[in-house]
């Protein structure tokens, strides 16, 4: 009996009692593979050594000390280090305490950004359908998971929601990946013009799509469209790495491989890489400027913002995914996943599509690959894949997606970048234990 509130109040989960690099091992001394980091959150393992010494030092100096009254060295260091290394024009690092957290705060600093400027008609978003930003309720009105929003509905923020990019069941016969691309950016202006370019503050876009979609990155040129549609209206463009972020695809901001600048963009994940509960938005010098020579203060914050234990840590974390190279480790080791689960499951019957970039791969599911028919949503495909893994000792990520209406099924892949190539013919030897399993 334990008064712990847990996910679903039917089951019970093993105890994690210890971490071992690459594995979580239970109370009974089980050991599982992380195939999918948890989701996608732990970059470095479950045992860095350097990680956890920075955390004992810094709570040995000071653990908390409240922003009101005080910054602190860590949180300095860590926001030095990630504008050092964020996409062109972003200077601000403001700290939280994960993704949900990240995008609340960019929601809000958008929409103050245009009460600073003297636009206070801007009190809208667009986004795109199946999109995760998160379970607050403004990160939830924002996403387009339906499922999830549904319950809520009425106490969402105001956001309508375009096709996302999704070449494997968007890309018309016929069209190439460029021209589909601009076809389902050009939503973005049709959307616009709909609700009056006026009304809205931002478009919040994931650069790859994670939970929702299974590790699906836009075609080229998408974002680059999308970056001009929102300059031509003067919206903001708000990009979602809590997921993708944080070295996951190979870069360690996922939007670098789209060749696009965002004014906000959310981090978390692999930020604190489990170690601890971290996120952070952060935005341009003009979003920034706007503030500091207007009220001069960001009407938001938590109590926990910019906690030094948590920015110790993940200035180590950072620290290791720009100089130590474990960016680069994630894109190298990427590859060979990414070639290890084509030459395993390229030919599957139940598999339609293989995708993502890095660290970050997605398989979906399909009855049939001709067609693409997704399996009937009452076998539970995806639930049936998560238990017959994780009874062969690995975690992945499986979920289910609404496709053209349909619940459709998909498994993301989002493990450690320490690798090791055996360890990812492991990880692709379990996953095919699991898909016979759950699949016969
Ligand atoms: N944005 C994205 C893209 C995410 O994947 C998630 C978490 N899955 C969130 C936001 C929310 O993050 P958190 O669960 O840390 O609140």
């Amino acid at each position: 009996m334990t008064h712990v509130f847990p996910r679903h109040t039917r089951a019970r989960p093993p105890r994690a009692a210890r971490g071992d690099g690459a594995y979580i091992i239970d109370e009974t001394g089980k050991r599982y593979l992380d195939g999918s980091g948890g989701a996608a959150v732990s970059c470095l393992g479950h045992s860095d050594p350097d990680v956890t010494q920075a955390i004992k030092d810094q709570a040995d100096r000071i653990a908390f000390a409240h922003t009101g009254f005080f910054t602190s060295e860590p949180a300095e260091r860590l926001a030095d280090r990630l504008i050092a290394h964020a996409p062109q024009g972003i200077e601000r690092v403001y700290f939280v305490s994960g993704g949900s957290e990240a995008v609340e705060a960019a929601l809000k600093l958008a929409r103050q950004y245009f009460l600073e400027k003297g636009e206070p008609s801007r009190t809208r978003f667009i986004a795109r359908r199946q999109s995760y930003h998160g379970n607050t309720l403004g990160a939830l009105g924002t996403g387009g998971n339906m499922w999830r929003r549904e319950p809520f509905a009425p106490l969402m923020v105001e956001t309508s929601h375009i096709a996302p990019c999704y070449e494997y069941r968007g890309r018309e016969a016929g069209e190439t990946p460029e021209d589909y691309g601009l076809r389902v950016a050009d939503e973005l202006e049709a959307e616009l013009r709909r609700v009056g370019p006026e009304t809205v503050i931002g478009f919040v876009a994931e650069p790859v799509v994670g939970a929702t979609l299974g590790a699906v990155p836009s075609v080229p040129g998408y974002f680059r469209r999308i970056r001009e549609i929102c300059d031509r209206h003067g919206i903001l463009l708000i990009l979602d790495e809590v997921m993708c972020g944080m070295g996951r695809t190979g870069t360690l901001f996922a939007c670098e491989q789209d060749g696009v600048r965002p004014d906000i963009v959310t981090i978390a994940k692999g930020l604190g890489a489990g170690y601890q509960p971290i996120g952070a938005m952060l935005c341009s010098g003009e979003i920034y400027a706007a503030i500091e020579g207007g009220s001069g203060f960001f009407q938001h914050g938590h109590t926990y913002i910019g906690h030094p234990v948590a920015c110790a840590a993940a200035d180590v974390v950072v620290e290791k995914l720009t100089t130590g190279g474990m960016t680069a480790r994630a894109a190298r080791m990427g590859e060979v996943l990414g070639e290890a689960l084509t030459a395993r499951f390229g030919q599957h019957p139940h598999i339609g599509d293989i995708r993502g970039r890095g660290m970050f791969r997605g398989l979906e599911l399909v009855e049939d690959r001709e067609s693409k028919t997704p399996f009937d949503p009452s076998r539970g495909i995806n639930k049936r894949i998560k238990a017959a893994a994780f009874e062969a000792g690995l975690i992945c990520y499986p979920m289910g997606g609404t496709i053209d209406g349909r619940q459709g099924d998909h498994v993301l892949l989002a493990p450690p970048f320490i690798l090791t190539d055996d360890q990812v013919g492991e990880l692709v030897d379990k996953l095919a234990t699991a898909l016979d399993v759950a699949l016969a």
